[in-house]
């Protein structure tokens, strides 16, 4: 079974871009490969924040991954800082890889700009993450697109320390490939930018439904739809791509005839997304009410899943320091 390895920033509670983009995509497959599922914490702390908040955050991050269907008994869900592996081995690749490289890094460059003194640890971030990966030899990473450049960078890093530290097979760390996530990109309710908590334009996994409605009201439709007897183009519209993540096919069909021929407006539209998001959210609240109601059971999960991540990690580190003349 082949092993994949996948990490989510402790943003607090799952807003359904993080849901539809990955976290779903997780749940299916964690029942076909060995799935290591990761809360990066210590990627967290390259910007400014509250210990007391990222604390908060990592716990609502555990609860939303799994009420949303990861299983603990199917992949091992763990917090990076449990296991001091992660950074142990970024250290390592960071006496290996290129400062211009990371220099060049978009996601660098854009999150740079907006610091007035940039922190090492935010050049250094994809060191991290190609560890996080290597340390469980994994060979797949479930990725959107914007995360490409950086998994190209786990795969030079895996390169060269094969190259310098693994003659003559030099295969020692897998090169990681990606396995896109079919949802893709989720946009915002105001259609301009992808779903983030930072624009406040999202729907949060555990909303009510009272509260998702009032969201999805005003959200943006296709502009061109003025009048309710204005013809629409449901492929403009970000409340037709919801239905295609929420709603059957069927549904999504009768939506875009409906479109077109302004036979619903785009209320009746909405309305239905809002029956359909409920089918799917509804068993996920009601999960996530379970696990709330005993933190001492998913504390305990999470343990048990760092436990099992550091044994892999640490067999990982004995081979590796072996191999570079470490003690
Ligand atoms: S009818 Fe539906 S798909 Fe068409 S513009 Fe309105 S909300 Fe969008």
């Amino acid at each position: 079974m082949s092993r994949i390895f996948s990490g989510i920033q402790p943003s607090g509670s799952l807003h359904i871009g993080n849901y539809l983009g990955a976290v779903k995509n997780w749940a299916e497959l964690q029942h076909k490969y060995e799935s290591f599922f990761c809360i990066v914490d210590y990627h967290a702390i390259t910007v400014p924040y509250e210990p007391a908040d990222l604390r908060a955050r990592t716990a609502d991050m555990a609860l939303g991954l799994l009420a949303a269907g990861l299983d603990p008994s199917k992949c091992t869900l763990f917090v990076q800082s449990m296991v001091p592996e992660h950074t142990e081995l970024a250290w390592i690749f960071n006496t290996l890889t290129p400062l211009g490289e990371l220099e060049r890094q978009t996601q660098f460059k854009e999150k740079a700009s907006k610091e007035q003194s940039v922190p090492a640890g935010l050049l250094n971030y994809p060191v991290l993450q190609a560890a996080d990966i290597l340390l469980y030899r994994a060979e797949l990473v479930p990725v959107g697109e914007d995360q490409l450049q950086h998994l190209e960078l786990s795969r030079e890093i895996a390169r060269k320390w094969n190259t310098r530290f693994d003659p003559p097979k030099q295969a020692y760390f897998p090169e990681p490939k990606g396995l896109l996530t079919p949802a893709r990109r989720i946009m915002g309710l105001d259609g301009q930018a992808k779903m983030s908590k930072s624009l406040g334009n999202t729907v949060e996994l555990l909303e009510d439904p009272k509260s998702i409605w009032e969201k999805l009201k005003p959200a943006v439709t296709d502009p061109k739809r003025v009048r309710r007897t204005d013809p629409g183009t449901p492929e403009v519209c970000n409340i037709y791509h919801l239905h295609k993540a929420f709603s059957p096919t069927e549904t999504v069909d009768h939506v875009a005839v409906q479109c077109r021929s302004a036979g619903w407006g785009c209320i009746d539209c909405k309305k239905v997304l809002h029956e359909s998001m409920e089918k799917e959210l509804i068993p996920i609240r009601a999960r996530a009410a379970e696990i709330a109601a005993n933190p001492a059971k998913m504390k305990k999960d999470l343990a048990a899943g760092a436990d099992h991540a550091r044994a892999v990690a640490s067999g990982t580190m004995k081979e590796v320091k072996e191999k570079m003349g470490l003690a």
